[in-house]
């Protein structure tokens, strides 16, 4: 697949596991109809209500940054088309995916189950502040920028967890990751990115 090198090797997307996911989950199952053409095509594509799905790269860099081995529970916040929790179900034991519009939300948990993805549960709510229920998790993503890190988020990490997020105003954002150590949280901030706002009680106001 030229798109995989093109677009993901080349720009250094080096997890073999991230990789072998991003081949076999069928892009072009969560995209419109209408730019079904567009599936593999290195940018961002609207998914409806002013929403959209992420660019493959960011959906591979994001992912790789998890560090998932396979055991995993993983909470993936802004379930969107739910691309990004179908590539979180190849490589994680558990994927909790969560979002504010229960159309999206709807439409994904169908689209997930139609391709078979058992591991995935589809909740509608706001994970701005994270799903406490099943928590902890081993990794946290979260697909929508936030102007800051939600401590709710950070706390809901178990021991050596790892969180990925975009930070920032709603122009330009920064992928950071936090790393849970015990007690201690550390913060690296990245790439920069664009995103759709993160709405919700720890994000932006509506
Ligand atoms: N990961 C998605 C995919 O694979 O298609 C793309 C996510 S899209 C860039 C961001 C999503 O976050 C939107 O569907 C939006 O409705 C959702 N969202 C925004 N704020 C949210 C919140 N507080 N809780 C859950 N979802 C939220």
């Amino acid at each position: 697949m030229a798109w995989i090198d093109d677009q993901l090797v080349a720009r250094g997307i080096r997890d073999t596991r991230v990789l072998d996911a991003m081949r076999r989950v069928p892009r072009h199952e969560f995209v419109e109809h209408e730019t079904q053409g567009l599936a593999y095509a290195d940018r961002a594509l609207p998914i409806g209500d002013g929403q959209t799905i992420s660019q493959p790269y960011m959906v591979a860099a994001m992912t790789e940054a998890l560090r998932l081995h396979g055991r995993e529970r993983v909470l993936d916040v802004g379930t969107g088309s739910g691309y990004q929790a179908a590539i979180l179900a190849e490589l994680a034991r558990e994927v909790v995916t969560i979002e504010r519009r229960p159309e999206l939300a709807d439409a994904a948990r169908k689209r997930l189950d139609s391709l078979g993805y058992r591991n995935v549960r589809v909740l509608v709510g706001d994970g701005s502040v994270g799903y406490v229920d099943d928590a902890p998790y081993d990794g946290i993503l979260v697909a929508a920028a936030s102007p800051r890190v939600p401590e709710s988020l950070k706390h809901q990490l178990a021991d050596g967890g790892r969180l990925v997020i975009p930070v920032g105003p709603p122009d330009q954002q920064r992928l950071t990751i936090v790393c849970r150590d015990g007690d201690r949280f550390v913060e690296s901030v990245h790439e920069g990115c664009v995103f759709v706002p993160l709405v919700g009680a720890e994000g932006w106001p509506e």
